[in-house]
């Protein structure tokens, strides 16, 4: 027997260890298409509910589309079903070119190359375009794929703190000897919604001559006047070097990625990146899915308009209602519990009344900042607005934490 009873037993503990500390994850089973309202059996098996979903990526309600669908449609019955290729063997049609140029136009960036995701965008840009005589300079709040990505580059690391300009000046000037120096950051930040000080990062990289590493992936699509990104925002279109982003959030949200940027940095790619080389291509349908993304976007602000409506409302309910939310602009809007463990009971109550919406508490967020992050979408009406609001309500006057200030709710529950 390979699988003994002793190795068993192993992982038998270890499930336990992650089961006793409270952060094993469970799968909520969705029985409709992803939009503002779902179809749930939660638990796996139970009869099944209708939802206001509150914490999908799907940022602009493009998830399941019409148009996005036929084109996905068209896709499938005229470039066929998968490419059983890699991009550089036999794995690339027109319309991946098309992507990677609508992309390009898109970003305004110089050239795009696409990634089966932007995990995968994010594992192998450094090591293509960096060597040891380099080093990379990361925010200290960056996506998981990106601490992967540079794990697996052989340049030097460091980092500064969150946003913080003068320590990443500080490490800009430490490295002055090094061959490059790559700033690294997110440009919304996925856990605090709140942006990327690019403007500031574009300023320093000037002055110390570095290259700027950002990932869209929660802005690509909605933050900036015509949803350009976070570079937009901050008036610093053209000059970011290395832009990654996904398809797997407000542009479709099937999958996929890319690295898009200077024209040199794409090449590099090209050649060298291993979750490009190695891994298979997108297939058709999805490309033919994400490139009408790119046409409906480009052709009108009206989703992106009305996310920033339904942003705005939201903000302004929940902070009125007396709830403590963090600060900003983005889509994102993580309510703050502090302890772990009314997260996961108020999340509990909202899903008893028709609310989908997830607590996070340590390790994904740091310890006694548990919240429960809630995400908007074009998709959202004002009614399930209002509904979910109400939602929230209750159960905030139910928990005693309206109109609370930070230290009153961790007396009242610890942390
Ligand atoms: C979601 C996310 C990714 C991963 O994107 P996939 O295409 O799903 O692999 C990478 N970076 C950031 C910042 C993300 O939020």
């Amino acid at each position: 027997m390979s699988f003994s009873d002793s190795i068993r037993e192993i992982y038998k503990k270890d499930l336990e260890n992650i089961r006793r500390s409270g952060i094993y994850k469970d799968e909520r089973i969705i029985c409709s298409p992803q939009s503002s309202e779902i179809e749930v059996e939660f638990p796996y098996g139970s009869e099944q509910k209708k939802v206001i979903n509150m914490c999908a990526n799907n940022y602009l309600g493009l998830s399941s589309h019409p148009e996005v669908i036929e084109a996905a449609r068209n896709g499938l019955d005229h470039r066929g079903y998968g490419m059983s290729s890699v991009r550089f063997i036999c794995g690339t049609q027109d319309i991946h070119k098309q992507l990677e140029d609508r992309l390009t136009e898109f970003l305004g960036t110089e050239d795009t190359i696409l990634f089966p995701s932007c995990m995968d965008a994010n594992a192998g840009v450094f090591e293509a375009v960096l060597t040891p005589e380099d080093v990379m300079i990361a925010d200290r709040l960056v996506h998981a794929s990106i601490v992967d990505g540079m794990r697996l580059c052989k340049a030097q690391t460091d980092n500064f703190k969150h946003s913080n300009m003068e320590h990443l000046e500080q490490k800009l000037q430490f490295h002055q000897k090094a061959r490059i120096r790559l700033i690294i950051t997110d440009g919304a930040f996925s856990m605090d919604g709140d942006l990327a000080k690019l403007d500031k990062i574009v300023e320093l990289a000037e002055k110390y001559d570095a290259m700027v590493f950002v990932d869209e992936s929660h802005s690509s699509g909605f933050i900036g006047k015509t949803g350009r990104g976070t570079h937009e925002h901050f008036g610093v279109l053209g000059k970011i070097d290395i832009i990654t982003t996904t398809l797997g959030k407000a542009l479709g949200g099937a999958s996929g990625g890319c690295v898009s940027g200077r024209k040199e940095i794409v090449e590099m790619c090209r050649q060298k990146a291993r979750p490009y080389l190695f891994s298979n291509t997108i297939p058709p349908v999805v490309v033919s899915g994400a490139n009408k993304v790119l046409e409906i976007i480009s052709r009108t602000t009206e989703r992106r308009d009305k996310l920033e409506k339904n942003t705005v409302f939201w903000r302004k309910g929940l902070t009125e209602a007396g709830f403590i939310i963090k600060e900003g602009e983005t889509p994102i809007v993580p309510v703050m519990l502090f302890n772990a463990k009314l997260s996961q009971d108020i999340a509990a109550m909202l899903y008893e009344d028709g609310i989908y919406a997830v607590g996070f508490f340590f390790p994904v967020v740091p310890k006694g900042q548990a919240r429960i992050r809630t995400q908007l979408s074009a998709a959202h009406e004002m009614h399930h607005l209002e509904k979910a609001l109400d939602a929230f309500i209750k159960a905030g006057k139910k928990f005693g934490i309206l109109h609370k200030t930070k230290q009153e709710i961790i007396e009242q529950y610890g942390l």
